[in-house]
């Protein structure tokens, strides 16, 4: 019999425009359904600032987390297509968006080439992925940094 390699995955989610809401539940659905994905759980949503980028609304964040059967490469490809099918358009960097999913934890994997990022490399930078990421798993240790989620929420508190 062929065993399943399931991988420990976090992911960030953000929205800001239109019906916010909506577009989480819709995003889950996607996931949740999908045949290579098990065990989803979801963080408290958080209506936030937007950091960076032109003005524009304000964000919901959270994070999800699940176990995934695939490399992070077939993930990031599941994360393009929902954030595509949502109608996600690519204009303004860092600019408004109906739904934005990102890869923060792939196991402790470390992932550096073209086009991803794993972990992603400003999640320590921001209270809006690690208080939902905080919710979730406070213990799980960053792979490069060497530092709990616990830790670098602390450490941001002060400026970020
Ligand atoms: P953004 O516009 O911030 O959603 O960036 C999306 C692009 O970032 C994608 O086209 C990915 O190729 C790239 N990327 C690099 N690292 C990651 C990651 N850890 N999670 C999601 N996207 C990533």
């Amino acid at each position: 019999m062929q065993s399943t390699n399931w991988h420990r995955v976090f992911i960030g989610v953000g929205s800001n425009v239109g019906d916010r809401h909506a577009a989480f539940r819709q995003a889950k659905l996607f996931l949740a359904n999908d045949a290579n994905i098990q065990a989803f759980q979801t963080s408290p949503i958080y209506e936030t600032n937007p950091v960076g980028g032109p003005p524009q609304g304000k964000f919901l964040n959270a994070v999800w987390a699940f176990q995934f059967s695939g490399t992070p490469q077939t993930l990031l490809k599941l994360l393009l297509q929902i954030e595509q099918t949502m109608g996600r358009k690519r204009t303004v960097k860092d600019g408004p968006r109906t739904i934005d999913l990102d890869i923060l934890f792939f196991d402790d994997f470390v992932v550096a080439e073209q086009g991803l990022t794993i972990p992603h490399p400003r999640l320590h930078e921001r209270w809006f992925v690690l208080k939902p990421l905080w919710d979730l798993a406070a213990d799980w240790i960053h792979p490069t940094l060497k530092k709990s989620v616990c830790e670098l929420l602390d450490e941001c508190h002060a400026d970020c």
